[in-house]
């Protein structure tokens, strides 16, 4: 990769996941919709659509790292669109909940297509690209929310259900998921699991 000089490769790779992150954010402005959504109205959106569970403001401000008054204009954005619902929380009456009308969801479901440029720059990979990256990649959210740097997220490698190297004599399989009892490759790990539940601090599901 050419780059600036005297960079380490971890410097290099920084480089990389940051042109990348680039890359993907200018993608989302790009990616709008009829709806005219912002990269922080689509995440919601995409975060909603992952769970059907009704969810409180505070849930989303804690998994998009971002803050009240932000995700309180991003979710009046979204209510005056007709694509998210506010309903009292029937538990606590104080409280409203969050969920995504119709309309909200075909977004949703739009918003999940990945766009031409990065569907063709996740083809030019290998299977044992995509596999080293992910692995790269998860190990890199494990760290960053065990420092809370980012916030955590369901990955496999922070869930109670992650068996990794359980099959050692498997190479395309060596871990396993407890939670569906079956083995998988490092390139089925998982960024974002909805049956994912965190492991015990200290309880090291992580490789
Ligand atoms: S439940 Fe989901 S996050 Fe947990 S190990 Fe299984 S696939 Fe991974």
């Amino acid at each position: 990769m050419h780059g600036p000089p005297g960079l380490s490769p971890t410097e290099h790779l920084l480089l990389g996941l940051t042109r990348l992150g680039q890359a993907v954010r200018l993608t989302a402005w790009h990616n709008g919709g009829p709806a005219r959504l912002s990269p922080l109205q689509a995440d919601i959106l995409l975060y909603l659509a992952a769970d059907a569970r009704p969810r409180r403001q505070g849930e989303i401000v804690k998994a998009l790292a971002s803050t009240p008054p932000t995700v309180s204009d991003a979710m009046r954005a979204l209510t005056s669109k007709g694509l998210v619902d506010r309903r009292r929380d029937p538990v606590d009456t104080r409280a409203v909940t969050l969920t995504l009308t119709d309309t909200g969801r075909a977004e949703a479901d739009r918003l999940s297509v990945i766009p031409v440029p990065l569907r063709e720059a996740l083809d030019a990979l290998s299977d044992a690209d995509v596999a080293a990256m992910l692995r790269g990649t998860t190990t890199m959210i494990r760290v960053l929310q065990e420092h809370d740097a980012i916030p955590v997220s369901r990955t496999c490698v922070t869930c109670r259900f992650f068996r990794p190297d359980a099959h050692p004599q498997d190479p395309d399989r060596p871990h396993h998921c407890a939670f569906v009892d079956a083995p998988f490759g490092p390139g089925e790990l998982r960024v974002d699991c909805a049956d994912h539940e965190p492991a015990d601090a200290g309880q090291g599901a992580a490789e």
